[in-house]
Order: C-alpha cells, then structure tokens, then sequence
C-alpha cells in the first residue's frame, strides 16, 4: 500500500473517533425553545436529545412517578443503545418524550416520518396520530408504516409523548426527523412530497413500459428488457418508500408484504441494473464476474421471500456492502470506457449512460448510509448523508439520461437503416431495370423459338408425309395405305360396319410401256393416279398407290350398292383423261370392288384379296369393266387370285 493512501486512511480514521467521542457527551435536556425560531418560515427537525423510557409504554401524566429517565439522541434506531451495561436489540418497546416551548395559541403542524415500526402520539394529553398497533408483545403488536401529519394549537409549554413498539424489523425507534413548522408549511411540505412521489413514479413507469414494448419489438437487445424492468421496478419503490403513497390509498396493506416488495425491489433493482452495464459495456464487463454477482444476490432474493421482516432485514446490512462491491467494480469499468470510448471514441451513448450511473451510484451511497445501522449510531454518518431518499432523484437523473443514450443509439440506428433502405432502393431499380431487360430478351428469344419449333414441325409433318406419299404420284403409297387399313378394319370390327375396298388395275399396260417408254409410262401413272383421287372425296376415303400399276380405294361405312357407283365413277374419270392407248385407242383401268362387315375369327387381308380377286374376272371378262365381289361364286376366285 502507498505511502499517501496510509495518510489517508488514518485520517478517515481520527475524524471518526473525534465523531465518536463528541457523540458520547450526553447533555441534560431542557424545554426545546421555538419561540424566536421563525417558524413561518422555516422547518425544524426535532432532533437532538429525548427522554427515553425501555421496556415502558407510558401514557401523558405517567411521567413523574418515573425514578430515572434516561437520554437519547434522535434520529436513531435504539439499536446498540447502552442501559446498565446491557446493549439493546432492534426489538422491544419505549415512550420517547419531549418538552417543547412555542407560542401559545398558534396553529403548528408535525410531520412525522415513518416510525419503525409502530407508534401512538400525544400533543399535550391528547392522542393525535398512531401507526399500527404499540404493544409489549409481538403477539399483540402489529407494524405499519404511515408517514403522516397532525396539527396543534400550542401551549405555553407543549409535552410531545411518542409509544413506540418494534417486533418486525431489525432496528426499532425513530429512525427518521420529526419535522416542525406552522400548519401551511407542514401542509405545502406534505404536498410536495406526496405530489414529486407520484410524479417519479409515473414518469418512472411509462419509461419502463415504453422501453420494455421496444425490447418486444428488438428481442435480441437485453439492454432494453434491463432498463425496462429497472424503471418499472424504480417506479414502484418510489410509492413504497419516502410518502409511501400506496397507504394513502390501501390503508390495510400488510406491511410484511410491503417491505418485501420494497426490499425485493432494491435487490431485483441491483441484478437487473448489474445486467443493464454487463450489455452496455460488454466489451469491458467481466462474463465472470456477471455470473459471481449473479449467484450472490440471488441467496438474498430467496431470504426475502421466505423470511419475515424481522429475519431479512438483518441480511440488510450484507446486501448493501455486496451493493457497494458492485458499484466499486462498476466504476472500474467506467474508468476503462471512459479512457477508451469516450476518450478516444468520443461515444457520446456511453457518456450519457455515465453520468446518469453516477448520479445513480452518489445518490444510492447517501441513502445506504442515510438509512445504515451505522448512522443510527455514529454521528460522522448523521453529518455526512444528510438527506434521505435522494436515491429517487438519482434514479430519474439516471433514467433520462439512460433513455437519451438509447434513443440516441436507436435514433443513429434508424439513420443508418434509412441510408441502407435507400441504396437498397436504387440497387432494386437497377435490377428491376436489368430484369425487365432480361424478360424482353427472354419472350424475343421465346418467340423465336416458337416459330422454330412451328418450322420443324413443319418439316417434320411434310418429311412424314414424304414417307407416306409415293414419289411418283403423290398419293398415298402402301405403308400409309397397310396403316389405314388396319385402323379402318379394327373400328369396322368395333362398330359392326361395313367396310369396301376397290382394287384397280391399268389394262395393258406393259404394252403401254413397251409402246410409249417408261418415262411416258410415268406420266400416264401420274396422271391416273390423279383421276382416281379425284373421283374420292368423302371424308375417311383414301386412295393408294398398291404397287406398279394397281391402285386401291378404301371406302369405310358406304352402302354397298354406292360401291359400284364409285367405282363406275373412278373407272369414268380414267376414260375422260383420253390416253391413247396402242390396243384400244384409251387408257382404261379393270376394276374389282369388295365389302365385308369385319368379324373376330376373320383376317386382315381378306377384303383384299376378295377386291383383287374381283378385279381378275372383271381382266377375264374383257377388261375395263367392274366386278364386285361376291360369296357365291368363291370357286372362280380362288382359281385366279394372285394375292
Ligand atoms: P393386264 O391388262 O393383264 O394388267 O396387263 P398388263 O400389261 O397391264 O400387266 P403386267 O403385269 O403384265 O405388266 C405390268 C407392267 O407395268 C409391267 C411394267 O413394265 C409396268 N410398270 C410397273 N411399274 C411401273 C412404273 O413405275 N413405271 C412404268 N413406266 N411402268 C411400270
Ligand atoms: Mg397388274
Ligand atoms: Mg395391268
């Protein structure tokens, strides 16, 4: 340890015992004289010296009986309080008593404080205010806290009698300043109060919820839930401490269950706050350390929630030097984000957040030592902490200053986030530019492909035609001619229909050739060929070339006396293209028709080869003529089919 700090210690330390030894001197007391205290204008504490009786609830005109009356300096819990060698405890009950000289016939009025943590009240022998239950028991004594206001007309000399019983908490007494005035200031006084507790705690509250509705709009930022749940938690301690309003309001309350919830949220109030600058100062927050405070304070939390007040609040005094222990390490870490993000960074989020933290931290000091056991018995503590409950204060300087830096810090956020949308705007535009560029090119290339894909299918059905049309004639050939007549066959079969074939063959035609040349022959084949076409135009009729020089008609579901008029037609048109011809001066064609109703135990080519056979005896018979097929005269057929 350094040379200078030593110093210092031991100066702290000399200042103390002269503290203690001033406080040791007790002085007689007299009648406290107000007359020339101007108390229209000013507030005085009663403090000071009160006479005591321990272990006795005395009553006004009681007094005198009294062997010996015993002195003690208020405000101060009677903790620690020496009587015939014996140390007192928090728990017990006592009449305080105090002689005051005011002008008589005035209007005065008292603020009394909370009492710890019962009492009844008498202004020259008359009961005026009372708290809870005073009683020699616990059994019979009941606590309340109930910060109030009498009003007196003065005496000449005015006898101020307090009862007061403790069986609740750790300390007993008068922790707390009476205060003294006349009426409208004690009146004012009261109003202020009451009226800066219930601002605090409306203020405190909406920035809670509005910080905890942002923290369910940003889940991933604690540091909104934290200081969320630390202003709500503020917010109601504000009306369970200082004018306690809520009493005002549920006079019934227990008051067992009050302490909890105002110790309950000091404590909360130092997790969650601990977790509040673990997210803010992440980077200068020990993960570690988090966890240690974490598993600290949480053996308190479960005290308070399964003790009564008279056991947890003895662990008091340990929660508020674990308190200190944090605020030390956090203003380490200040220390270290002051160097580095305001100094070198100049963050003015983390600026913000300090200040109000020390405003915080100054505050809290003054009231952990302000309501400390210790300050019930060392007068350096009275001195020192001389008003309580700054810590509201504190906790709004804290608050707004914490609610700027968030708002600043989402405020730069939400610039950010426009500067983003922005350029992401202009990156849409240029793509819904390139994507429309692209569409276009897309249906230009789409229609391109779709003339093409009508091309070849073009091609394709012209190149199927190809295979199917004889190259010489161009009508259909045998393989188109095989196909069609197996599908008419098949449905003939389904339908029960009938179901004609036509089988023509040029007469002489070798001789033709012979005569004329091949070449010639062509065209004659050509031009038959045409004739027969013509002559066939009823939709599902075809006409093929069967092979050389024969030709054949398929006629599905024709009346079987219309085939030969067909086929008369057919044999005409050929006659009408006036070939000459060497044997009989014209190109003309024998003709053989069939017509069969398709049965199941049939074949194919049956009608076939009845339409040749026919076209044989129309050869036999002289030529150019038309045979139709007939069942009866099978024995003919079969002499002269080729087929
Ligand atoms: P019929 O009256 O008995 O039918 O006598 P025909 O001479 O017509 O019959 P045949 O079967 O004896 O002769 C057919 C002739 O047809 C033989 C051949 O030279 C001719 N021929 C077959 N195919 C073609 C062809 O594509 N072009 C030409 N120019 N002649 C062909
Ligand atoms: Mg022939
Ligand atoms: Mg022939």
């Amino acid at each position: 340890m350094s040379r200078k700090s030593l110093t210092f210690i031991f100066l702290i330390f000399i200042i103390f015992l002269m503290y203690s030894i001033s406080t040791s001197a007790q002085s007689e007391p007299v009648a406290l004289d107000l007359r020339n205290s101007n108390l229209s204008e000013n507030i005085i504490n009663l403090d000071g010296n009160w006479e005591f009786y321990w272990q006795e609830l005395l009553q006004p005109g009681e007094f005198n009986q009294q062997s010996e009356t015993e002195f003690v300096e208020l405000p101060a819990a009677w903790n620690g309080y020496n009587l015939d060698g014996e140390s007192l405890s928090g728990n017990g009950y006592a009449t305080y008593r105090k002689t005051l000289n005011l002008k008589a016939g005035e209007q005065y009025g008292l603020k009394i404080p909370r009492i710890f943590t019962s009492y009844k009240l008498w202004l020259n022998g008359q009961q005026l205010a009372s708290a809870g239950m005073v009683a020699e028991s616990r059994a019979e004594s009941a606590p309340q806290y109930l910060p109030q206001t009498v009003f007196f007309e003065a005496a000449a000399e005015t006898e101020l009698v307090i009862q007061v019983s403790n069986f609740s908490h750790r300390s007993g007494g008068i922790l707390e300043s009476i205060k003294i005035s006349d009426k409208d200031n004690i009146l004012a006084l009261n109003n202020k109060n009451l009226a800066y507790d219930i601002f605090l705690f409306g203020s405190i509250l909406i920035m809670g919820v509005y910080h905890l509705i942002l923290f369910l709009k940003r889940r991933n930022e604690y540091s909104l839930l934290y200081f969320g749940l630390f202003c709500v938690l503020v917010s109601f301690r504000t009306i369970l401490v200082g004018e306690i309003y809520f009493i005002q309001v549920l006079s019934d309350f227990s008051w067992e269950i009050a302490h909890k919830l105002q110790t309950l949220s000091f404590y909360l109030g130092v997790l969650v706050i601990t977790g509040f600058f673990y997210e803010v100062f992440n980077s200068f927050f020990s993960e570690k350390l988090l966890k240690v405070f974490t598993l600290a304070i949480i053996p308190f939390i479960l005290v308070v929630l399964f003790t009564p007040a008279r056991i947890f609040t003895l662990v008091n005094p340990a929660f508020q030097l674990l308190t200190l222990i944090i605020i030390c390490y956090l203003l380490f870490i200040f220390y270290k984000v002051f160097k580095t993000d305001i100094i070198q960074k100049k963050n003015l989020t983390s600026l913000y957040i300090m200040i109000g933290a020390l405003a915080l931290f100054i505050t809290v000091l003054n009231d952990i030592g302000f309501l400390s056991i210790l300050r019930a018995d060392q007068k350096l503590f009275n001195d020192l902490f001389v008003v309580g409950n700054l810590s509201s204060l504190g906790f709004l300087i804290f608050i707004f200053t914490d609610s700027l830096a968030l708002a600043v810090k989402y405020s730069d956020t939400f610039v950010e986030n426009e500067k983003l949308a922005g350029e992401l705007l202009e990156l849409n535009k240029n793509l819904e530019n390139k994507v429309r560029a692209r569409t276009s090119e897309l249906f230009e290339s789409n229609a391109k492909i779709r003339e093409q894909k009508k091309d070849l299918e073009k091609a394709n059905s012209s190149l199927e035609n190809l295979a199917n049309k004889d190259a010489l004639t161009m009508i259909w050939n045998r393989r188109y001619f095989d196909q069609q007549f197996t599908l008419e066959w098949r449905r003939a079969l389904r339908s029960q229909t009938s179901l004609s074939l036509l089988f023509i063959d040029i007469d002489d035609f070798k001789i033709y050739n012979d005569q004329f040349g091949h070449d010639a022959g062509d065209i004659c084949l050509q031009k038959v060929a045409g004739a027969i076409t013509q002559s066939v135009k009823r939709a599902g009729e075809l006409a093929a070339r069967f092979g050389g020089e024969e030709f054949v008609v398929l006629l599905p579901e024709i009346e079987s006396k219309k085939v030969k008029a067909a086929a008369e037609l057919i044999r005409e048109n050929i006659g009408k293209l006036q070939l000459s011809s060497p044997l009989t001066g014209s190109v003309t064609a024998s003709i053989g028709a069939a017509s069969i109703v398709p049965a199941a135990e049939m074949k194919e080519n049956e009608l076939i080869i009845a339409a040749d056979q026919a076209m044989y005896l129309a050869k036999k018979a002289g030529k150019n003529l038309i045979e139709v097929y007939d069942k009866n005269k099978k024995e003919q057929y079969i002499k002269t089919s080729s087929i």
